[in-house]
């Protein structure tokens, strides 16, 4: 390869650290790729499923099979997956305004959620759960784990949802265990047994062997362009749960008098099944990659999360570098190493929905798909970078060498 000696020395090596860690994976996506299966038989897919549907879209099997296969792999009672929703975000608001009526209060327990949910939530004038009556709440974790004192204080009459954010956001911490997510919705349902436990499930998919529906959410969230899409869904997003409560929020994504009756795709939907067969294959490329980053940038002194001997509870690696510099190079070589738009130089820059400059590095086939291999960060000390996905562990490995080349060029 053209990389320098040194560089390529460092990357084998690194790579001889993850091998322990690899196999554990690799068994997590070999218990998940089984479960993806049984859901396919039990649901007998075939190529009917997979037709393009237009007008209404009355008895189109292709969705409504979707939807069932999703609920069993999520050992849910029911679920929409849609490609109408149009982002994670989009589809985490549907559910929010699906469940919350005038007067409820929503509790976050991780925290903020996930930046494009500010305005939201709280946003003013704009239709937000505010100005619709909806109040909020937020206690934070500390130091990554859930504060089960403040949760209490603050649960009272009025709430209604509580939120948790599997994944880290932009924030320097783990993403929470399934296991934790399942205690906390046990605790603040023996609190108030009506509280509906809403998961942000995004870059959390398969990467365990369950998932938060499983072991106590009501509702688990994502978007069909990371972990779950398996690279190959071209959109969309999904909802699993209660029945109730996917009812209720598919009556906001399309209307309370039709809900899920109707909901047509032109373009077929061979790329959602397709994509959810790769997903658990697809993730473990990408938390294989995710690891190597770990060793490589630790092994050249920089600190990552999770720290090497810690585990992976979602597909991004957190780099934290010294100067804007390290990583803006660092961003730049995750775009060069990329298959698509290699001659591009990203550039911080106002993003809707963002408080700060975010510079985002995705070469990607389906666009700004990030279980892709690519890298985003908001641009304010401490610099970290965020990077997550891969379709191909190759792909990362390669990448790897650019982004370490680039930034110790840039020190
Ligand atoms: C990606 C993501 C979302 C939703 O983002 P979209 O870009 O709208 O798909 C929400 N929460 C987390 C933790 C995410 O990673």
């Amino acid at each position: 390869m053209q990389f320098d000696e040194n560089i390529l020395k460092i990357i084998e090596k690194s790579e001889e650290r993850c091998k322990d860690k690899f196999a554990k994976m690799e068994r997590t996506a070999l218990f998940n790729q089984n479960k993806v299966l049984d859901a396919f038989r039990n649901n007998n897919i075939g190529q009917r499923h997979f037709a393009q549907t237009n007008g209404y879209g009355y008895d189109d099997i292709g969705r409504d099979t979707l939807c069932k296969v999703f609920a069993e792999v999520f050992g849910a009672e029911a679920a929409i997956v849609s490609p109408l929703i149009v982002s994670g975000t989009h589809a985490l608001t549907i559910a929010l305004y699906g469940i919350l009526r005038p007067g409820d209060e929503m509790l976050a327990v991780s925290g903020a959620p996930y930046d494009t949910l500010k305005e939201v939530i709280t946003g003013d004038g704009i239709g937000s759960l505010k100005d619709f009556g909806v109040s909020y709440r937020q206690v934070d974790l500390v130091n990554g784990a859930f504060d089960y004192d403040a949760i209490k204080s603050a649960i009272n009459d009025k709430t209604k949802l509580v939120f948790v954010g599997r994944s880290r956001g932009y924030e320097w911490r783990d993403a929470l265990d399934v296991r934790e997510i399942g205690k906390m919705a046990k605790f603040v349902k023996e609190l108030k047994n009506d509280v509906i436990v809403m998961c942000d499930n995004c870059y959390g998919e398969f990467v365990d062997t369950l998932e938060p529906t499983e072991v106590g959410a009501d509702i688990a969230v994502g978007s069909m362009i990371k972990n779950i899409g398996g690279g190959i869904a071209p959109s969309g997003g999904y909802v699993c749960g209660k029945k109730s409560c996917v009812e209720q929020i598919a009556y906001r994504l399309t209307s309370p008098s039709i809900g899920m009756e109707v909901g047509s795709y032109a373009y077929g939907y061979r790329e959602f099944y397709q994509g959810l067969f790769l997903a658990p294959h697809v993730t473990l490329q990408a938390l294989k990659g995710s690891v190597l980053f770990g060793e490589v940038f630790d092994s050249a002194g920089y600190k990552t999360m999770p720290r090497p001997d810690g585990e992976c509870k979602d597909i991004i690696r957190s780099i934290m570098f010294d100067t804007e510099e390290e990583l803006i190079a660092f961003c730049r070589a995750v775009q060069k190493a990329s298959p698509v738009d290699s001659n591009v130089t990203p550039f911080p820059w106002d993003m809707p929905g963002y408080e700060h400059q975010v510079i985002m590095a995705a070469g990607t086939f389906v666009a700004g798909a990030s279980i892709e291999l690519s890298a985003d960060s908001p641009i304010k000390a401490p610099y970290i970078a965020y990077l997550q996905g891969g379709l191909t562990y190759e792909h990362v490995k390669i990448a790897a060498a650019y982004c370490l080349e680039s930034v110790l060029n840039n020190k």
